[in-house]
């Protein structure tokens, strides 16, 4: 073995599925049926070639094609292939979840099914990963894709992206991505995150690097999103700045604020009140009686929501068994030194 994952051992298709592989390649599908076949083609080759022992995880998400008989027969009869049917469409995020739940490898590569990206640029992005990166993101540096419904707003997208998450790479949504096994256990995906993945892995304390790769246009079949994806991208970018900055402590934002506001709100209703009181003024018709009431009651709800959170911060935490922290490794003597 060298730095990781990959062992020396020649690999093969036929003892692919006997121990824990080199690498698990997860591919979420979505009436891809064409597709299909090259691909299972094109991963095996490639990956036989650089003798990495590997399996597929092929997770279908609820196609109406003929992906589903495709993907249960190919399973038979190959070893190097699970095939995990969902029971209905559930998302591309949900399929990887799925996906990764099952994957057994050392690494794990997710790919698109449509041959958008190429399997050929497995091996690099695996390259990479033993030079001790965590993840390995893929930069379609010539995406193949339509310029102003998709190549725009995906600039913009991950300009914005990068701005919040700090996270330096340029191609988020490129599918293509290595991760070492144990950095995908830590991560949880809900909603349509996994467009965040790098995000996610940051906050995990993830060492990250992207890496230049093919695109292809889609030969088959259709993409399976439109324009409506960029304001769900928009809100899940809210979630992750949040999470980034504030799961452990959200009272440091929500005090914070809740004091602020109750303070100003209490500092204008004295004023009020000496107003009325000592020079004798109307205050019943003034702006500023509504802005206090405003603010008194706003910071009052912030503050408590505040409270809430940290609650709800701990039970998840503390039910799921997931520290605050990340260790990356831990160094011991395991011969223990004598005290003398
Ligand atoms: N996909 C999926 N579930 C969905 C939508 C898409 O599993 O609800 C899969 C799809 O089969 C493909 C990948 O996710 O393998 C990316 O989808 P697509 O190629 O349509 O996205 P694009 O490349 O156009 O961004
Ligand atoms: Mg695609």
């Amino acid at each position: 073995m060298r730095n990781g994952f990959v062992s020396e051992r020649l690999a093969g298709e036929e003892d692919a599925m006997a121990s824990v592989p080199d690498v698990s390649v997860v591919v979420p599908v979505h009436n891809e049926e064409e597709s299909l076949p090259h691909l299972l083609k094109a991963i095996s080759s490639t990956l036989i070639e650089s003798h990495f022992s590997y399996e597929i995880i092929c997770v279908d998400d609820g196609s109406t094609d003929g992906s589903v008989k495709l993907l249960k027969e190919k399973a038979q009869t190959r070893n190097d292939l699970k095939s995990i049917i969902l029971r209905r469409n559930y998302g591309q995020t949900a399929a990887m979840a799925a996906g990764f739940y099952h994957a057994r490898g050392k690494a794990i590569v997710t790919l698109d099914a449509d041959l958008q990206n190429d399997p050929v640029d497995i091996p690099m992005l695996l390259a990479k990963l033993e030079e001790g990166y965590d993840l390995v993101n893929g930069w379609r540096k010539n995406r193949q894709d339509a310029a102003l419904t998709r190549l725009l707003p995906s600039k913009i997208a991950n300009w914005l992206i990068r701005r919040i998450t700090s996270v330096n790479i340029h191609d988020y949504g490129c599918s293509l991505k290595a991760y070492r096994a144990e950095l995908v256990a830590d991560m949880n995906l809900y909603g349509e995150l996994h467009r965040f993945l790098p995000a996610l892995a940051y906050i995990e304390g993830a060492r990250i690097t992207e890496m230049p790769v093919r695109h292809h246009a889609r030969r088959f079949g259709s993409s399976k999103y439109g324009l409506g994806r960029t304001f769900r991208v928009v809100m899940d970018l809210f979630t992750i700045a949040f999470m980034k900055k504030f799961l452990n402590r959200p009272m440091h934002v929500f005090g914070l604020w809740g004091l602020i506001f109750m303070v100003s709100g209490g500092a204008i209703s004295i004023y009020l009140t000496w107003a009325k009181l000592a020079l004798g003024q109307d205050i019943g018709d003034r702006p500023l009686l509504i802005l206090a009431v405003l603010l008194l009651v706003t910071g009052v709800q912030l503050f408590c929501f505040g409270l809430l959170a940290e609650l709800l911060m701990r039970t998840y935490h503390e039910s799921q068994g997931r520290p605050i922290y990340r260790i990356r490794e831990v160094v011991e003597n395991k011969g223990r030194m004598s005290l003398k």
